[in-house]
């Protein structure tokens, strides 16, 4: 990365204004990620609605004529239904198996760019929002294979959670396919059992899709965190320390009120998703230099500690009050022009910006709302 010849001349800011830049940009950055979050779930429930329903609905259309055997007797049509039972379940199983596998390397692949993409923004901070004159060091580029392939995400390395999830789904199909049977069903019924339904969604292919989609949202989100905190475990003489901010987090739960504001050592320490759908931002906490641009040692930093003990401003901002501190050309940048407006001109509450499943409401949801607030 480029170093040399400093950047904004801000020598001398104070190491809390500085951080609480770090954090509101971090923030940002944070909400353009859950953007990318919906983007990868949807292309992996899009791919695999594509990909995997049409081989298991042949394999079971198949398996379905051959299950139906009336020309024998009671013995020997339960020995037949057995036999097509068992070759139904090698095939559909090879399949669902064959497309995972082909998901898992393209999703992988994507995570390899995002992770890139990661590194170089998380060097890019450092470099144009630190105002000292160091070089940023880059993490060795084998930690991009490190982070997406061998690191657990939520307890299981992501090609783990593909495999697992194909072996689930052959085994769920597997079952309702058992059941339809056993309870004579139509065809029709027991294609209905195996897609799943809106009244059914423990449908196994429909199962399938909602895993994926959260699979992809949580290895978005884990990829994204460690690739920035990999910038900064290079470059821990300048970063001294990850914070836990909650502002994102709506709904904030027990454990995200009691972590928001707290900061640990580089490479060290729980970091978010604390629980699913948490939205907790990592950001990073800067040493404080002189005016000289030399390393200013302070002291009671120690592992765990509250940041507040550190002398600086506890992160305890909400989302609103984040919004109000944001220019409007960055709210442009992360919301979109439209939202950017609404939310300048007083029209909407920071608030409903997000809905439930903390993503960003689409302006069609918006619009019945600002149309009241203009009429009113
Ligand atoms: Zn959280």
């Amino acid at each position: 990365m480029p170093g040399g010849g400093k950047k904004d001349p801000r020598i001398g800011l104070g190491p809390d204004t500085l951080n609480a830049e770090l954090r509101d940009e971090l923030i940002r950055h944070a909400i353009l990620i859950l953007g990318l979050e919906a983007g990868e779930a949807r292309r992996l429930r899009l791919t695999l609605s594509r990909d995997l329903d049409p081989v298991v609905m042949e394999a079971l259309q198949d398996a379905l004529g051959r299950f139906r055997v009336d020309d024998a007797g009671r013995v020997e049509r339960a020995k037949q239904t057995l036999q097509a039972m068992e070759t139904f379940s090698a095939e559909q199983a090879a399949a669902v198996r064959a497309v995972f596998d082909e998901r898992r390397r393209d999703f992988r692949a994507r995570m390899r760019e995002l992770a890139e993409g990661e590194l170089r923004y998380s060097e890019g901070v450092l470099d144009f929002r630190v105002p000292v004159d160091f070089d940023v060091r880059s993490p060795p580029p084998i930690v991009i294979t490190d982070i997406v392939s061998r690191r657990p995400i939520e307890g299981r390395p992501l090609d783990h959670w593909f495999r697992d999830l194909a072996a689930d789904t052959s085994r769920r199909i597997d079952a309702e396919v058992r059941r339809g049977i056993a309870s004579n069903e139509s065809t029709a019924q027991i294609i209905q059992r195996v897609r799943g339904t809106t009244r059914r969604p423990g449908g196994p292919l429909l199962f399938a899709k909602r895993q994926a989609e959260t699979i992809a949202r949580t290895a978005v989100r884990s990829v994204s965190t460690a690739a920035l905190e990999e910038v900064w475990s290079a470059n821990s003489d300048v970063v001294e320390r990850v914070m836990i901010v909650a502002t994102l987090d709506l709904r904030t739960c027990p454990i995200c009120a009691s972590l928001d504001g707290a900061s640990f050592p580089v490479g060290n320490g729980d970091r978010p998703p604390f629980h699913p759908s948490c939205r907790c931002v990592v950001a990073p906490v800067v040493a404080a230099f002189d005016d000289l641009g030399r390393r200013v040692r302070r002291s009671g930093a120690d592992d765990g500690t509250r940041a507040s003990m550190l002398g600086e401003v506890p992160s305890t901002l909400r989302f609103p009050e984040w919004i109000r501190r944001q220019r409007f050309d960055d709210l442009v940048e992360v919301f979109g022009r439209q939202r950017a407006v609404w939310i300048r001109d007083g029209l909407i509450d920071p608030r409903e910006l997000i809905d439930r499943q903390l993503r960003i409401r689409t302006l069609e949801e918006l619009r019945p709302l600002i149309s009241r607030r203009r009429a009113g």
